[in-house]
């Protein structure tokens, strides 16, 4: 990698997240409003080819590893396809995808193919009744086929990542870690980001709490793990298949690690989850910039990357501009 992905802070940055639509077929109650969020219009999104090329100029300046999201990345019309030309991109080592899984039975295979290598599968809830208070939607049986489709071809590691949100799910944490014991799942706890502030009053659970609580059911360890492109702190219990993994980004924030760019279906470059700054990428290219142009945007927003979230500074709505369906987590 050149210099021009490290930062002013030291940090290399070599990974990108990519929302490919705002749209999404939940309505998380952590993530959006039940009534749902304005949409972008069909225009204002970029366009795959649009985005492929920003992509190839990522990578030639040191960007190897992609994650797609959404919204739900499988909405989106074209995503296989789309999925096929990331990895293809001669650079790039791994290209992985975050999805509530609602599609994935009729996906999975197709993502395999396409050279999707790792998938992450949100799951909040074993219990399909909380599962659709949560999500807002009852799709429980469908997600959890499509988990069991990804795991039965091999796709592996099948991550599945759990909010933890206090008196609603945090009942189900010694449920969800044992789906480790057998099966190599990795079980990854989130906490709560507070993005709706009054709606997540009290929900909140820090991760101390949560591993404390992981420890009372029997020998866990901290392992390595070499899937790892970032935050999760990984432990394994005794004897068991999968791992756990703790992601926390409130109460241990994980910023003087951080790798990582964001950039919304509408073409905004995001250095930073937690910053309401967004460089207009997609405006960039639409009014004809030069690949020279592009990478020297890029550049100027990488020097900018804040060293730290601001999220004392000006509460979490303050700080993220836009809900999380439209950043992609
Ligand atoms: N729709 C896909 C999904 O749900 O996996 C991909 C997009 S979703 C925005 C990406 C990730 O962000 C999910 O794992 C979701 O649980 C997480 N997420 C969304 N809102 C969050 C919040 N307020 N706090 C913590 N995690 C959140
Ligand atoms: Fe949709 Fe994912 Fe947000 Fe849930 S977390 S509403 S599935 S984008």
């Amino acid at each position: 990698m050149d210099d021009s992905m490290t930062d002013a802070h030291g940090r290399r940055i070599d990974y990108l997240r990519i929302s490919i639509t705002d749209r999404c077929n939940l309505r998380c109650q952590y993530c959006m409003p039940a009534q749902g969020v304005p949409k972008l219009r069909h225009d204002e999104m970029l366009s795959y080819e649009e985005l492929l090329r920003l992509i190839r100029l990522l990578v030639s300046m040191g960007i190897s590893k992609i994650r797609i999201t959404g919204g739900e990345p499988l909405v989106r019309k074209g995503v296989l396809y789309f999925c096929e030309n990331v990895a293809r991109i001669p650079g790039i080592q791994s290209v992985s995808l975050t999805t509530n899984g609602v599609l994935l039975e009729q996906f999975a295979e197709g993502l395999l193919r396409a050279g999707i290598q790792r998938i992450n599968i949100s799951l909040d809830s074993l219990d399909p009744r909380k599962f659709a208070s949560i999500t807002r939607r009852d799709c429980f049986d469908q997600v959890w086929r499509g988990i069991l489709k990804a795991s039965e071809l091999g796709l592996s590691p099948v991550k599945l990542n759990a909010v933890v949100m206090r008196g609603v799910n945090d009942d189900e944490i010694e449920d969800l870690a044992r789906l480790t014991f057998k099966d190599p799942f990795h079980v990854r706890f989130i906490e709560l980001m507070p993005v709706n502030a009054e709606e997540a009053d009290g929900l909140f659970m820090g991760s101390d709490e949560i591993l404390g609580r992981l420890s009372a059911m029997g020998p866990l360890s901290p392992v390595n793990s070499s899937h790892s492109n970032g935050p999760a702190r990984h432990y394994q219990f005794q004897g068991a298949a999968g791992k756990i993994g703790i992601i926390s980004p409130i109460s241990h924030h994980f910023c003087p690690a951080c790798n990582r760019l964001r950039l919304t279906a509408d073409g905004k470059l995001r250095t930073c989850l937690f910053a309401a700054h967004e460089t207009d990428l997609g405006s960039t290219l639409r009014e004809g910039a030069s690949d020279a142009g592009i990478l020297r945007t890029v550049r100027e927003a990488i020097l900018a990357k804040p060293e730290k979230h601001a999220l004392a500074l000006g509460g979490v709505r303050k700080c993220i501009s836009r809900p999380m369906v439209a950043i992609g987590g």
